[in-house]
């Protein structure tokens, strides 16, 4: 590979840049970054050029926060005609012998790319025909995916990844329905953390009808609905009401209290936490809850300064490591800046 292309939130390149610079000098991967403000994306050029699966090998894809995707970058196609791109690009990617189980054809998640975006949805089945006919996509779950990565319809460049260490959503954008009588849309962000954040397995696990959780700043109750219609019992604690609807469900108790006092009499399977705080004081208490018991594991939100918010994340995950480790606790810790997160990141913190 060349280099990585990776997808944020518009807005966020330079911290998508500190992320990539530091995983790949830390691996002796040396390179420069090219990324624009409000691009919604950023490429990672390298020195030299190495396998694109050692690159890729030395951050897996749920171990990058500010990334919502990224795949390996293998080479550019410049200068497409307006007739028969699907077969250009079909016989260029024969000539360099690529195989791929699947392919996904993308573009930055801004306004400007909306054209680009209308271009895509009518040219990639025309793309899919022309690759399966020269043989470089044949369906499989276990072959790369190719990923073709467009700025306008003129040029694309080239990348690759693994199946199973990529965002489950192509360009890390995720398809979620509202669910019936939501109050708020950050339901979603508790919806996609449960898949950006947890493995099928941990899912099947620990959300299952009958456990029990507890939602921290829970009003209008969002993400007290999403464990509720799992059938998941719910204490939601906030000085504010909450919406009548989830209410209704019949599995949600309501507290008025303080959520960084308030702990439950019996332990919980889960404690998740939407307070509006400073990021510390946040790690802080969801480490305290898994040393003192309260609860198996946790999701909850970081709102990052403006300014400096890789370092703030540094900094939280060493209060939390530091009050686990005190007591011998191995964990899991994964972070992620989500799709419908803003001004803030979202984590996923269990012992092991
Ligand atoms: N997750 C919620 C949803 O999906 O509907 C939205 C939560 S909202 C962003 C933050 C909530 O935290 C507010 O309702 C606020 O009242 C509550 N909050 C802030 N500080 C709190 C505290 N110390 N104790 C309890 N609730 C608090």
């Amino acid at each position: 590979a060349t280099g990585l292309i990776l997808h944020c939130r518009a807005g966020f390149e330079s911290e998508v840049a500190a992320e990539v610079l530091a995983r790949c000098e830390e691996h002796g991967f040396l390179g420069v970054v090219h990324s624009q403000p409000d691009t919604a994306i950023v490429r990672f050029a390298l020195h030299d050029a190495v396998p694109w699966q050692s690159l890729l090998a030395i951050t897996p894809f749920a171990d990058w926060i500010f990334a919502r995707e990224r795949h390996a970058w293998i080479g550019s196609i410049a200068d497409l005609p307006t007739q028969d791109r699907a077969g250009v690009i079909a016989q260029d990617l024969a000539v360099r012998g690529l195989r791929c189980g699947r392919v996904i054809c993308e573009f930055a998640d801004t306004n400007a790319a909306k054209e680009v975006s209308g271009f895509l949805r009518r040219f990639t089945p025309h793309l899919e025909k022309a690759l399966s006919r020269v043989g470089v996509l044949t369906p499989s779950e276990t072959a790369p995916t190719l990923h073709l990565f467009f700025d306008t319809s003129a040029a694309c460049e080239i990348g690759l990844s693994a199946p199973g260490d990529a965002s489950p959503w192509p360009m890390g954008v995720p398809r979620l329905r509202m669910p019936r009588g939501a109050p708020s849309r950050s339901t979603l962000k508790l919806a996609e953390a449960f898949y950006a954040l947890m493995s099928e397995k941990e899912r099947d696990k620990s959300l299952r009808a009958g456990l029990r959780a507890v939602d921290l700043g829970a009003a209008p109750g969002g993400w007290t609905l999403q464990f509720a219609q799992r059938g998941v019992h719910v204490t939601a604690v906030d000085n504010g009401p909450l919406s009548a609807e989830v209410l209704a469900t019949g599995m949600v108790e309501h507290r008025r209290a303080d959520g960084f006092t308030w702990r439950p009499p019996k332990p919980v399977d889960w404690m998740v936490c939407d307070m509006v705080e400073q990021p510390a004081r946040v790690a802080v208490l969801m480490a305290d809850w898994l040393v003192k018991g309260n609860c198996r594991r946790t999701i909850f939100n970081l709102k990052l300064p403006m300014k400096k918010r890789f370092k703030e994340i540094a900094h939280c995950r060493e209060l939390i490591d530091k009050r686990l480790r005190e007591q011998g606790l191995r964990y899991t810790l994964r972070m992620k800046h989500l799709y419908h997160d803003r001004e803030e990141i979202t984590a996923y913190l269990t012992l092991i």
